[in-house]
């Protein structure tokens, strides 16, 4: 490989977090790739996966600088510093300025700062990772992977609240969807792996991880998506509520005394998964405490599943014809019980359940787990740090395969 071959890194702010990894575009795995976490708390680390090996780091106390220092001086003392030329980092509201991926100039920075109203906890941690990345890698360009603006296609119908017109006016209140990138990188790969027509087909995608959302996809376009302003609308998630009669949350709060911040926190952190089991928000947890009896948690991933399979009949209408729903993020790769109490709530159209091949479908694993064909059910799992490298390094340095992938966005 020639010395000067250009790496794109990839930087993902939470905010107490940072998961980041390095790419050279042209080897599929990354070179480097981690987590800092706990940020800005007493035990903030940060976590390296290079060549095989873990190494963990305290950052005692630091923050989103510290953790990128860290990164930097992990990079550096293998020599790949310099390579560094293209920095992608995940923004994750795009409002709708943003349609795609886009370079970031000091007008980009002041209109993704500008969307910081629409995700106060998020937007905030992407700029502190930006401003660190354009201080500590002056030489690299800097590119912007929004998680909203794959589904700016959504026809008026999809994102429209029928709430006063006056708050979309003046507040930018309507839906926008979220985990875009994810969406759009397994529908393409869904497409490629069932051989369907690119121009002719609908598909449901399914990213069902802590956080979770369904997409109806129309040739390669999001039509409708079960996310809305903020990611708590739509299907069940680990500690988030998704959909609930905003009346009952009225209820709760005029009789339970909560002001907003209490909603918050009730709607965001102690709803979902959690709250429906009284025990954990993680699928695998659950699951376990299930087959051992667990009412609780049999209660929630029953609420789970069949929320799912409600969403998929849903957004099943925005499509012509239904031609595959596929699974994704850690519980649809992983979770051969949630896949099939799905399938088996999708009869009606037409899908089931290849016991064998679900139960072998896992960890990272590709594959068709039902037996019904058109509609199927696949497996694919996601590569959201990929797709932003991808669209980084097509921005930054060109290149044919990461742009059409775009334009097909
Ligand atoms: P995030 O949204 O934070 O990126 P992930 O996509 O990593 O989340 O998904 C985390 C969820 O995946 C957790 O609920 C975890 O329990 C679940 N999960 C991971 N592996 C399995 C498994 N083998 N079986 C069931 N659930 C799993």
């Amino acid at each position: 490989m020639p010395i000067s071959s250009p790496l794109t890194l990839v930087v993902n702010c939470g905010s107490s977090s940072l998961k980041f990894a390095l790419f050279d575009p042209a080897e599929p795995a990354a070179l480097i790739s981690g987590l800092a976490e706990c940020l800005d708390a007493p035990d903030a680390r940060i976590r390296f996966d290079a060549d095989g090996e873990r190494i963990t780091t305290q950052l005692d106390g630091g923050g989103h600088r510290q953790a990128l220092d860290a990164l930097l001086a992990f990079v550096g003392a293998r020599g790949l510093l310099e390579r560094i030329a293209a920095v992608g980092h995940r923004v994750v509201h795009g409002g709708e300025r943003f349609t795609r991926s886009v370079e970031i100039t000091p007008e980009v920075l002041q209109d993704i700062e500008a969307c910081s109203a629409l995700a106060p906890l998020h937007n905030p941690a992407n700029l502190i990772g930006i401003r660190a990345a354009i201080a500590a890698l002056p030489q690299a360009r800097q590119v912007a992977v929004f998680d909203t603006a794959f589904h700016q296609t959504m026809p008026r119908e999809a994102y429209l609240y029928a709430l006063p017109q006056q708050y979309r006016r003046e507040l930018g209140v309507r839906r926008y969807g979220f985990h875009g990138t994810s969406h759009r990188y397994v529908a393409g790969r869904a497409i490629e792996q069932l051989e369907l027509d690119p121009q002719d087909n609908g598909l449901v995608i399914l990213h069902l991880g802590n956080g979770a959302s369904a997409t109806a996809i129309r040739n390669g376009v999001s039509v409708d998506t079960s996310m809305g302003l903020t990611p708590v609308e739509g299907l069940v998630m680990g500690t988030r509520s998704g959909d609930v009669d905003a009346g009952a949350l009225l209820y709760i709060a005029r009789r339970a005394g909560l002001d907003l911040d209490g909603v918050d926190a009730l709607v965001n952190k102690k709803s979902g998964l959690l709250g429906l089991s009284e025990l954990s928000n993680d699928c695998r947890t659950l699951e376990a405490a299930a087959a051992e009896g667990h009412e609780g948690a049999q209660a929630a991933l029953e609420v789970f599943t069949y929320r799912i399979a409600k969403t998929v009949g849903a957004l099943a209408t925005a499509l012509p014809r239904l031609d595959a729903v596929v699974f994704t993020g850690g519980i649809g790769e992983n979770s051969a019980t949630v896949r099939a109490a799905v399938l088996k709530r999708l009869a009606i159209f037409g899908l089931d359940v290849d016991e064998e091949r679900n139960r072998v479908t896992r960890g990272g694993a590709t594959g068709v787990v039902s037996r019904s064909h058109k509609p199927s059910a696949l497996v694919v799992p996601t590569d959201e740090e990929g797709t932003i490298a991808r669209d980084t390094a097509a921005i930054a340095f060109g290149g044919a395969a990461a742009s059409s992938e775009m334009e097909a966005a």
